[in-house]
């Protein structure tokens, strides 16, 4: 496929040939590397319409019900986008995400495009691919897209480095006050949500106000707000959506939504930087091995020259 049949495709919200150009994206061969960074470059002056949000929260809190029943009711009027980062594909070589049958009734919608995104094990990571599968999706007129992953890793952080808001899932545990979220996810978070509050309402409250209690004397600069929530009957879906919004509007308006994407931006250009130097590195290993071993059976005198030019031969690269 050309450029251009991608971009037309994508442009005419050929799911298709959206999901082709996401694989495009993730290939780690040589020439696809450059195709894709040539797709991404025609797709941006289409790009950053769309509100990004990532979810998480460990297996089974709830995070697929809740992207289902929100992306559902949000279907209606907008086009959804999910996209899911599976870090623990790598370790288990199966996938938390991919694997169930997910989102149903989403996916059945034409309004929706739901990928997962499993970890293939390049050296680049995943997320890499997830942050520029954005910029595709919203060429392709998504206007909402969620950003899903289990708390393994790096990935919450990363995930959290590519959206606008970050709702993290929970659930009623007897730990106290702050304990029971994981460390380092509260300072994340936009939005916290104590999921499956039908299997007991009244301790679902009172942990809530005691987590707004505690996060009222939070050092954190960040607020975060708590909902009570079940995911399975719907139960404030919409109140949660209704803060988004609001947030939302006063985030572009007073211009902090473009200054954190900015931020967002320069983080990623360190990030690619970093990957390319790993991807380098573990390509030239490989390269330098064979050149060397080439010399086992008549060494020069003067390695240093040798060495030189070995270096010099394998550095060369067309960026
Ligand atoms: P994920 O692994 O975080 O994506 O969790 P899932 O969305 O797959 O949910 C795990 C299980 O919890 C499923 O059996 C859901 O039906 C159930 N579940 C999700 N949300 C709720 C809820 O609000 N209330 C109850 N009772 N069950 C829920």
């Amino acid at each position: 496929m050309t450029i251009h049949q991608y971009v037309k495709g994508i442009r005419s919200q050929d799911y298709g040939v959206l999901g082709k150009a996401i694989t495009l994206i993730e290939s780690s061969l040589e020439k696809d590397k450059k195709k894709a960074s040539q797709l991404i470059e025609k797709c941006i002056p289409f790009s950053g319409k769309s509100i990004r949000i990532g979810v998480s929260g460990t297996p089974g809190v709830g995070k697929s019900t809740f992207i289902e029943s929100l992306g559902t009711y949000l279907s209606k009027k907008n086009k959804i986008a999910v996209l899911a980062i599976d870090p623990s594909s790598t370790i288990s070589k199966g996938s938390i995400l991919g694997d169930k049958t997910r989102m149903l009734k989403l996916a059945n919608s034409k309004s929706a495009f739901i990928r997962p995104s499993p970890n293939k094990g390049q050296l680049g990571g995943v997320s890499c691919h997830t942050k520029e599968t954005i910029i595709l999706c919203e060429a392709a007129g998504f206007n909402i897209i969620f950003i899903e992953t289990v708390g393994v890793g790096q990935s919450e952080s990363e995930v959290a480095s590519m959206t606008d808001f970050f709702i993290y899932l929970t659930l009623i545990q007897n730990g106290d006050q702050l304990q029971f979220i994981k460390k380092g996810v509260l300072e994340l978070s936009d939005i916290i949500i104590i999921n499956k509050c039908d299997q007991n309402k009244k301790k679902c409250q009172q942990v809530g106000l005691m987590l707004k209690t505690a996060l009222q004397y939070s050092t954190d600069k960040k607020k975060q707000e708590v909902f009570q929530c079940s995911a399975l009957l719907n139960t404030n879906i919409q109140k949660v959506w209704q803060y988004l919004e609001k947030l939302y509007v006063e985030k572009k308006e007073n211009g902090t939504l473009k200054k954190n994407r900015q931020k967002q931006n320069f983080f990623w250009l360190q990030k690619a930087i970093e990957n390319e130097i790993k991807e380098l590195i573990f390509e030239k290993t490989s390269k330098f091995k064979k050149r060397i071993d080439t010399f086992k059976t008549n060494p020069p005198e003067n390695s240093k020259k040798v060495a030189l030019k070995i270096l010099k031969e394998i550095f060369t690269k067309d960026f």
